[in-house]
């Protein structure tokens, strides 16, 4: 009989102490988002693929096809090309293709472009079913920002 009081007087105590933990949570602020209803803020170190950047004054990209960033990535995964055009200085850009597949995010291309040309994007949540969907075409993509 005093074991069975014991259990349950011990049983009640748990629930309390249970209850007590859930209504202090209950009033703190909520850590969680609705994830893809809601998201976070990436921090600014946060490396995603990178992408070209925009100039500002123009509204182009500040690529001038110098193929720096394809030099140095060990993984092959940039192709630049450009061509020269009647009345324009340098070479104007026409392909920059990314390789997400082979990119280990090593960073040697961002820091190779003395333009600042390149960076990297805060895009976290790709998905896909087939290799295809990795090779970005970044000119497009600058251009469908605009
Ligand atoms: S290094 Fe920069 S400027 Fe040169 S091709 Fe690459 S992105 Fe363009
Ligand atoms: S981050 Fe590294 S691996 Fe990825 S494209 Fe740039 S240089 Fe290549």
């Amino acid at each position: 009989m005093i074991d069975y009081l014991r259990e349950i007087i011990s049983g009640t105590w748990s629930l309390f102490v249970g209850l007590g933990i859930t209504i202090r949570y209950f009033f703190q602020p909520v850590v969680t988002v609705q994830y893809p209803y809601e998201t976070l803020p990436m921090t600014p170190r946060f490396r995603g693929h990178i992408e070209l950047v925009k100039d500002e004054e123009t509204g182009e990209t500040k690529c001038i096809v110098c193929g720096m960033c394809q030099k140095a990535c060990p993984s092959n995964c940039i192709t630049v090309n450009g061509e020269k055009r009647e009345g324009v200085k340098g070479k104007v850009l026409t392909e920059y293709t990314l390789d997400f597949t082979k990119c280990s995010l090593c960073g040697l291309c961002v820091e190779s472009c003395t333009p600042k040309a390149i960076t990297f994007s805060k895009d976290y949540n790709l998905a896909g079913v087939r290799k295809e969907a990795y090779i970005f075409d970044l000119k497009k993509r600058l251009e469908a920002k605009n």
